[in-house]
């Protein structure tokens, strides 16, 4: 696989609760993440609506005490008396949603989301059984996971909720295809799927910048799963096909992404993305036509993953295993059998 060579206008994240210019009117701010992947980048634009100056923010931080005392820092170190006048929500993932309701609540201001991140968020953060461990461990079960692991899995159950405040009770709903005015220019809103269900980038041609999310990412590829809750779902083929569509932007288009630095040459990286996938199908194909009795998504995770998982870890592999699985099933090129309800993944013949 060959590397496109991006380039890294900065060399360095700002340290914690300091902001960086990353372009006219728009402020880098990095959080810090619970898990393997320890930070998320959240931008800060100057802006202005209906008259009042303050802050627009996309994303948020993930629900904890140490980010909320990081947003305190940021507010009294930098808005100078400004309000956050809006929340922006590039997607429901706990690291880009976890402090929405909270930042809303705190500042009286409206949160900006496209409907099925809202929707979707909405209801697992109140609580609702959308993640709950007995569906999940039914989802991975059913794809051979097996039984000692079953405990760890129903624990991770209802764990959207617990790192994300509530949502409010209203919203805004961002479209695929408008225009948002922000920070004195006209951003144009760029949905993704296969991420998560109705990721939100934006781009604005005046700055040649893209606000990227988790869609287009310097070092790794956002995780593609079949959840539990959309157990027949295709997301590989909505990614990629996501994906292709960034190369429509101009090839010298800044990308903001949530997690890395910023770089330039996006052309290079989503072709590295499709070849990276590309890759993972050809490994899903080989794997298949060497077993004649087929695979389950869990046997399949070492062949993608080679290293070692805790289990955390294990849920969105065993999860991007199937989605390479349900691509080629989706194809025609694999066919699935259920014996002792677990599901088992065979070539076709021919
Ligand atoms: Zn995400």
């Amino acid at each position: 696989m060959s590397h496109a060579v991006l380039d890294y206008p900065f060399s360095e994240p700002p340290p914690p609760a300091t902001l960086q210019q990353v372009a006219p009117g728009i402020h880098w701010l990095r959080m810090p993440l619970p898990v393997a992947l320890d930070h998320i980048n959240l931008w800060l634009v100057e802006d202005e609506i209906d008259g009042r100056q303050g802050w627009t923010v996309i994303d948020t931080g993930i629900g904890n005490d140490a980010t909320r005392a990081l947003w305190e820092e940021i507010f009294a170190g930098y808005f100078d008396g400004h309000p956050l006048l809006r929340v922006i929500c590039t997607h429901m993932h706990p690291d880009h949603a976890g402090l929405a309701g909270w930042l809303c609540e705190r500042w009286d201001a409206p949160l900006w989301m496209s409907a099925a991140e809202y929707l979707t968020a909405f209801i697992a953060s109140h609580g609702a059984g959308m993640n709950d461990g007995a569906s999940m461990v039914e989802h991975f079960r059913a794809h051979g996971l097996p039984p000692a692991d079953h405990e760890t899995i129903r624990h991770r159950g209802g764990f959207y909720g617990r790192m994300t405040a509530p949502l409010p009770a209203r919203y805004r709903r961002v479209m695929a295809g408008e225009a948002i005015r922000l920070g004195g220019h006209d951003w144009r809103v760029i949905v993704g799927v296969g991420h998560s269900p109705e990721h939100v980038s934006l781009y604005c041609a005046g700055l040649d910048v893209l606000i990227a999310g988790d869609m287009l990412l310097p070092r790794i590829s956002a995780n593609v799963m079949v959840a539990a809750h959309e157990p027949e779902s295709n997301p590989l083929a909505d990614y990629l096909a996501s994906l292709r569509g960034f190369l429509s932007l101009p090839a010298g288009v800044r990308v903001l992404p949530s997690h890395g630095l910023p770089f330039g040459n996006a052309h290079g990286r989503v072709h590295d993305l499709l070849d990276h996938h590309a890759e993972r199908l050809d490994e899903t194909r080989a794997a298949c036509a060497a077993r004649a009795e087929g695979i389950t998504a869990t046997e399949l995770v070492p062949v993608l993953f080679r290293r070692q998982l805790d289990m955390h870890q294990m849920t969105f592999a065993l999860g991007e295993a199937l989605a390479h699985l349900h691509w080629l099933w989706f194809a025609g090129e694999l066919t699935r059998v259920q014996a002792d309800g677990v599901w088992r993944f065979k070539a076709v013949a021919g």
